[in-house]
């Protein structure tokens, strides 16, 4: 009887399952635990791959055979005890890949740097909102199996390489300036720098003697609710193999795509608002806007309350969800623009009767000046101009809102809570993805 069944407990399997039982469980366990399934759990992604890990352990009877003896230890080659399952779980994950089938080396030491590969992905604000699941194809060089790696055909040895007599390096001369010479060392093209080479009859026909081929494979990757822009995810193991080097890594790294409504800073959002003059005077109660997941966000404004030009409210909670702790989200941020009435609706109405209802006009500036130019009224949009105040003075993005965020809060309470974290750029991810 094996010792430790952690991985058959993740199959929810007994350890005298038959292959059959454990494809069988493999099915059904992902169609249970799948992360599109079980959108409330952050930590679903986590378990679909372990889950997965422990099939890809599972259904190879050698690697099986090495886990019912050893463990997960066995599995590593022997490597130090005294480790629980989730480090044992990420050295598995780094030195092979969850998920992909291909050759185990048995926790030889690696030579060389592993073949990463950095995939850049591009998502949208509702997907790191929503959370999403994302499948591709993908191709890797995977070992060869007929040559196990090696290249060669049956028990054929690499010769030494005539073109730089076993040393993999050749020497190249380089003029250098006022007509001296320099001789500098350079990688064997012929053998690629490994010094020896195999006959073109002693290839292994499959892989042509590089000791890896192609393989399609499919790959799905979790964007978890509240990840950020750049924030990478790591498929340890699941990139390019070459012989004699542990498998690569392909390493997803997201890019926000702009939204058209909303901006993000950390775990707040900003909107911004357009309302109309009466409702600027008059209050308003309908829905403001569509949220990233679909949702109505209605919202009534207090009685008695009139609204300045790019005043700011706050909907606390409905900023993005946090990163592994998706119930708790941050806050939403609503700059109002009011919308002047246009001049069709003035032609409409009684000029006299707006003039009685509307605060008075302006007096005239008393005591006048002595000297009073009368110059005309030409409109221009000074923002065309390269004014050097522009920026300041014209720009009311998301950081310059703070001081009317703080004032404008109809949440009285928490005004100096928010101040702070907000001029800060976006935040670095609370933990990456490994
Ligand atoms: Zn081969
Ligand atoms: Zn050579």
């Amino acid at each position: 009887m094996p010792g430790e069944t952690d991985l058959y407990d993740l199959l929810g399997i007994s350890p005298s399952a038959s292959e059959d039982e454990i494809k069988k469980a493999y099915r059904k366990k992902a169609r249970d635990i799948h992360p599109d399934k079980n959108r409330d759990d952050p930590n679903a992604g986590t378990k679909f791959q372990e889950m997965a890990a422990a099939y890809e352990i599972l259904s190879d009877p050698e690697t099986r055979a090495l886990y019912d003896e050893g463990g997960m230890e066995g599995l590593q080659g022997g490597r130090s005890g005294g480790m629980d399952m989730d480090d044992l779980f990420t050295q598995f994950f780094t030195g092979r890949g969850g998920g992909f089938s291909f050759g185990f080396d048995m926790g030889g030491p690696s030579r060389g740097r592993k073949n990463d590969s950095v995939i850049p992905h591009q998502v949208t604000l509702e997907d790191l909102y929503n959370g999403k699941t994302v499948k591709m194809n993908m191709e890797k060089q995977v070992l060869c199996n007929t040559c196990k790696g090696s290249g060669a055909k049956g028990n054929a040895k690499a010769k030494q390489c005539s073109g730089c007599e076993g040393s993999g390096r050749v020497y190249v001369k380089m003029q250098l300036g006022g007509g001296r010479m320099a001789v500098s060392p350079q990688k064997c093209e012929n053998c690629n720098g490994k010094g020896e080479k195999l006959r073109e009859k002693d290839m292994c026909k499959k892989c042509k003697g590089s000791g890896t081929v192609k393989e399609k494979t499919r790959q799905e990757i979790f964007i978890e609710k509240g990840m950020q822009d750049q924030q990478r995810i790591v498929l340890a193991g699941a990139g390019d193999e070459e012989p004699g080097v542990s498998a690569g890594d392909v390493v997803f790294v997201l890019k926000l795509l702009p939204h058209d409504s909303f901006e993000r800073n950390g775990n707040d959002l900003l909107v911004k608002i357009k309302i109309t003059l009466s409702e600027a005077l008059l209050g308003f109660s309908r829905i403001l806007l569509t949220h990233l997941d679909g949702r109505g966000i209605k919202v009534t404004s207090p009685p008695g309350k009139i609204l300045q030009p790019n005043s700011t409210i706050v909907l606390r909670g409905e900023g993005m969800p946090i990163y592994k702790r998706p119930d708790t989200k941050g806050d939403l941020f609503v700059l109002f623009e009011i919308e002047m009435p246009s001049e069709e609706w003035l032609r409409s109405v009684d000029h006299q009767i707006l003039e009685n209802i509307l605060p008075p006009k302006k007096p005239e500036m008393q005591p006048q000046p002595e000297i009073v130019d009368e110059v005309n009224f030409e409109e221009i949009d000074v923002r065309s101009q390269s004014f050097p105040a522009s920026q300041d003075f014209f720009d009311h993005g998301f950081a310059n809102q703070r001081d009317e965020i703080i004032d404008e809060d109809w949440e009285d309470e928490d005004e100096d809570e928010e101040g702070d974290e907000f001029m800060h750029g976006p935040a670095e991810p609370e933990c990456r993805q490994q």
